[in-house]
């Protein structure tokens, strides 16, 4: 059986962050001022603590300062949305990422909102869904972005292709299938209540599966030829895909690791860039 292409993000997510730190020596260099993250992290949930280090480091090695606000657990919902207006309001921070799951008792969308619009790089706002719905510029969801660009490099146009979403997280499914309406696809959205999961991705020309469930998806799922993109991750490295049986039907597939994970952060840093860029005038 001819095996599916693999799209590379870790190749491509490289291309982009060497980009990117071209642009931010070039900005810190024309303005003065270094393009600068700001990190808010209440809690210290282990996962979350390593990924705030890791894109911390990253920031570094491109040239992107990093501010780190580390709160107690017990941090209210009041509290935290006063430190992100704080940030919002600071000139010297041009982009704010609050790492979340966050604590139950915290109000999640009360605290994305205090988050302004010009410095919401991981896009939570409302205003980032509202500009990525209509497909105008703006900042985008991370994850679902790095989709849309490792699509833009394999020449997958999502035009009048049916397109299947499954999952419909606010941070990543739901904004995917808006990225993919935006290009003109025919999209369907699929979750926990879908019945008949198997039919329906069977139709689709891209599958974006973005549940966290090992394997759900499997190659028997697939039209043959179909595109797949894996953003799950779960223990032990596996995909939502069942990568083995899916890489037999499909013509593209991603990898996990090496998928759209890497994707993620190049997005937050060149984002991160580009609101410095607007926000000195560059
Ligand atoms: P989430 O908030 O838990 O959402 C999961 C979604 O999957 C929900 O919409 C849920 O439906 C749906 N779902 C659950 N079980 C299902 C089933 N059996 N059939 C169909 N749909 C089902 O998760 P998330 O934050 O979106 O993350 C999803 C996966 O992506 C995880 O593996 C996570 O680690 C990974 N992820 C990767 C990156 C990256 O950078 N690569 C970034 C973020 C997340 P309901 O809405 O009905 O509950």
């Amino acid at each position: 059986m001819p095996q599916a292409r693999l799209m590379d993000g870790t190749v491509l997510a490289r291309r982009i962050v060497e980009a990117t730190a071209k642009k931010a020596a070039d900005l810190t260099d024309r303005t003065g001022t270094a393009p600068c993250l700001a990190t808010v992290l209440v809690g210290e949930d282990p996962a979350s603590v390593t990924y705030v280090r890791m894109k911390q480091n990253r920031c570094r090695k491109a040239g992107i300062e990093s501010r780190h606000v580390a709160l107690p657990a017990a941090t209210t919902t009041a509290q935290l949305v006063a430190t992100l207006r704080e940030l919002s309001d600071d000139p010297t921070v041009h982009g704010i990422l609050l790492q979340h799951p966050m604590g139950e008792h915290i109000d999640e969308r009360a605290a994305f909102e205090a988050i302004a619009p010009e410095k919401d790089v991981d896009g939570v706002t409302f205003a980032s869904f509202a500009t990525m719905s209509f497909g105008l510029p703006g900042f985008v969801s991370c994850t679902p972005g790095g989709i849309v660009r490792l699509l833009d490099e394999y020449a997958v146009d999502p035009a009048g292709k049916r397109a299947v979403v499954v999952g419909r997280s606010a941070i990543l499914g739901k904004p995917a299938g808006m990225l993919l309406l935006a290009r003109d696809a025919t999209v369907t959205y699929c979750h926990s209540r879908t019945r008949d999961l198997s039919s329906v991705v069977r139709e689709a020309d891209i599958v974006v599966a973005a549940v966290g469930r090992p394997r759900l998806i499997r190659g028997e799922d697939i039209k043959p030829g179909a595109v797949v993109i894996d953003a799950g991750y779960n223990p032990g490295n596996v995909g939502d895909v069942d990568f083995d049986s899916a890489v037999e039907r499909a013509s593209l597939i991603t990898p996990v690791p090496g998928g759209v994970g890497p994707m993620t952060i190049a997005t937050l840093l060149e984002q991160t860039v580009d609101a410095a860029a607007r926000q000195l005038g560059v």
